[in-house]
């Protein structure tokens, strides 16, 4: 039998990513593919820059997005600022954090560790605490939303705190940008990466990243080489146009790059208010559905994430089923538990433009006939 083309359903995508892909995305994703050194690709390259200056809030001449997924922008951050022999502190309180320490180890450098418990935003306190007894630490590095458990931390504050003890912040804003306030100069963050499958509703596979002029200083006085090429910033720079230049380096996921210029279009037209209060609305309809069927939220109210809302699967109901029924009968996707919360726990997401009000309806009659 000769393999013929792939042709998937049409699913409700309400797990932890990827969300529901905007017709329009995916419109724009099918339109002519042209030379990634065209003047029309490169004009438009120039705009990818500024809509993500606007989705980040920075003036931060180096943001751009780069072409492989959100664990390739969370590598670009720590391999560009860190070198052997230096020390990071990195707050854990989900998976992600975890993944951080992984990047740490793999730069030689020296990972600090500071725990809090799943769910619970990042410990201020403790934070502070790792910062005076680490007056050497180089990096402060945390993830804003965490998608494993749906809890927000207060970047704000952290990124303050990092500023007060002279270290420079990496935050991993892959499930926050577009979803929640993120203020990337107002907050002082000087590195800081995203994905395109979350809040933005474009395909995966590419990941904004934004790097403060001070982070610049340090990647341009390195004293070893960046061990990545691919991601060395010094590299990706001349091909996204440090002083209108334009040097081959890769070739661009064109296409990709059409998805997500569609998406920050939308952003833009939509307004960034507009977005984190459309997805704060359609939580509070979840939330109201969830309650009357006595589903549990495991994050506390005040740190709870909008778009990703992390529910105690009901005692006697059978994770694995209920989901397969969901996918089945209804072809709507919800996540399972990740790490510690595996088997315990549902993840729901309501990012981008799956935050709408008919899939909020779709999921609670969903869940109620499926845990029948
Ligand atoms: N960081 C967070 C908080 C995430 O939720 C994810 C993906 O879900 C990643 C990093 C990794 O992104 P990607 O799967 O696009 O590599």
């Amino acid at each position: 039998m000769p393999i013929t083309s792939f042709h998937p359903p049409h699913r409700t995508l309400m797990g932890p990513g990827p969300s529901d892909v905007h017709p329009r995305i995916l419109e724009a994703l099918g339109r002519p593919t042209i030379g990634h050194l065209d003047p029309l690709f490169v004009g438009m390259m120039d705009e990818c820059k500024a809509l993500l200056k606007y989705a980040f809030q920075t003036e931060n001449a180096l943001t751009l997005p780069v072409s492989a997924p959100g664990s390739a922008g969370m590598e670009a951050c720590f391999v560009n600022l860190l070198e052997r022999g230096d020390k990071a502190i990195v707050c854990v309180n989900g998976v992600f954090g975890t993944r951080m320490i992984e990047n740490v180890v793999r730069c030689g450098a020296e990972a600090i560790r500071v725990d809090t418990d799943w769910g619970k935003p990042v410990d201020v306190a403790a934070v502070e605490a790792a910062l005076k007894a680490n007056p050497d630490a180089k990096v402060l590095a945390f993830v804003h939303a965490e998608t494993s458990t749906g809890a927000v931390s207060d970047a704000e504050k952290l990124c303050q705190l990092a500023q007060q003890y002279d270290c420079l912040s990496i935050v991993d804003t892959v499930t926050s940008l577009g979803g929640v306030p993120l203020y990337v100069d107002k907050w002082g963050v000087d590195a800081v990466y995203s994905g395109t499958q979350k809040c933005l509703s474009c395909t995966p596979g590419i990941s904004p990243v934004s790097f403060s002029d001070k982070a610049i200083a340090v990647i341009k006085s390195r004293k070893q080489p960046v061990q990545s090429w691919f991601l060395d910033m010094n590299l990706i720079l001349g091909y996204w146009g440090e002083g209108g230049k334009r040097a081959y380096h890769h070739t661009a996921p064109i296409n990709a790059l059409y998805g997500l210029h569609e998406s920050l279009v939308m952003l833009q037209e939509e307004g960034l208010e507009h977005a984190w209060a459309r997805h704060r609305t359609m939580h509070n309809a979840l939330a109201a559905g969830l309650n009357a069927l006595g589903i549990e939220f495991v994050v506390d109210a005040e740190y709870r994430l909008p778009q990703l809302n992390s529910v105690w699967i009901p005692e006697g109901v059978d994770d694995a089923k209920v989901r397969a029924q969901l996918l089945e009968e209804f072809s709507l996707e919800i996540g399972a538990g990740l790490g510690d919360f595996a088997g315990k726990v549902w993840r729901i997401g309501l990012m981008g433009f799956s935050a709408r009000a008919e899939n909020v309806r779709l999921l609670i009659s969903a869940l109620a006939k499926a845990m029948q």
